[in-house]
């Protein structure tokens, strides 16, 4: 979604910035439907990356002001690099645990795999139930079930999957969204359409939800899960919620709220020269990620379109 890579420069999210930023968050931020001790995925605030455990002191810090902060069903999300034997595995999370955290998401699935080895999963996930009960969620399921039974234990690359398993069978049965990077490696294995296949399509449910939105290091409020779109600074979340936003200020977001995906192919062909590509896209997030990548080559005046360094990472 993000185009995450070690490419991105270094630069972590601040002490300052989370004190403010989490206090601002704390009075909207809605417990699990199984209480404020439990966790579920769309409730209570969660921690991730990129890789939270990267920079592990910002993590700590970040689960203690949360729990400073009473904010309710605080997680983190790890692709479990650092578990790399129990003793490690076991003081961190035990750790994390006495400072506030009530529980974590351990990510599987084949692009982790082809750089984390699978017994590092594993590890986790043991590890993370006998330290929080029930408050374990593996996302995907299917995939951790599939790569147990096919005996994984080490790194898997996607090649090697790809001849393990059947594509279509796959695209039924987990949750891919095809936005993001994935939009972009993995089109071979979906259908394309040329941009005005998409024209019909409003993103208001996206943009304006209530529920599991992000904000990042550069202090961008983004909206849903859509990458490189950002609502302002998280840091005037007041004026943002008091005030309200103006979409004349906001030429994509007006597009794409009011109206649809032809309202922003017509915008970025008339101002900025935008050419879809003739191979077509597997999704309106593809032709959106596409339109807004020229449109930041072209400019650094439309505001939304952050963290510019999205855009140089496709
Ligand atoms: S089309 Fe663009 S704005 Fe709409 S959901 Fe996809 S990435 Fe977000």
């Amino acid at each position: 979604m993000y185009f995450g890579t070690p490419k991105w420069e270094n630069i972590w999210i601040s002490e300052k910035d989370l004190e403010i930023i989490l206090e601002k968050l704390s009075e909207f931020i809605k417990p699990s439907p199984y209480g404020s001790e439990n966790v579920s995925l769309n409730y209570g605030l969660h921690i991730t990356g990129g890789e939270p455990f990267l920079n592990y002191n910002i993590l700590l810090k970040s689960i203690q002001l949360g729990n400073e902060l009473k904010i309710p069903s605080l997680f983190v999300e790890t692709n479990c690099y650092w578990c790399k034997n129990d003793e490690i595995t076991k003081e961190k999370l035990n750790e994390l645990r006495r400072n506030g955290l009530k529980g974590i998401l351990i990510s599987v699935n084949p692009f982790i795999l082809e750089h984390i080895p699978f017994e590092h999963t594993e590890r986790a996930i043991k590890k993370s139930k006998d330290i929080f009960g029930n408050n374990v969620m593996i996302y995907q399921k299917y995939y951790y079930y599939q790569f147990k039974s096919l005996g994984i234990k080490e790194k898997f690359s996607i090649e090697q999957y790809l001849r393990k398993v059947d594509i279509n069978d796959l695209q039924k049965k987990v949750e891919l969204f095809q936005m993001g990077r994935a939009a972009y490696k993995l089109q071979d294995f979906y259908k394309k359409h040329p941009s005005n296949f998409f024209f019909k399509e409003n993103c208001q449910l996206d943009l304006v939800r209530n529920w599991h939105n992000h904000f990042d290091n550069y202090r961008n409020y983004m909206p849903g899960y859509c990458g490189g779109l950002s609502w302002g600074n998280i840091r005037n979340l007041d004026s943002l919620c008091n005030e309200g936003i103006n979409l004349d200020d906001f030429p994509v977001f007006r597009c794409l709220i009011l109206g649809n995906m032809k309202d922003l192919y017509d915008y970025s062909v008339e101002n900025f020269d935008f050419r879809e590509n003739s191979d077509g896209y597997i999704s309106k997030c593809h032709l959106c990620t596409d339109i807004r990548r020229k449109i930041v080559i072209e400019t650094n005046k439309i505001k939304e379109l952050k963290p510019r360094e999205f855009y140089f990472h496709i």
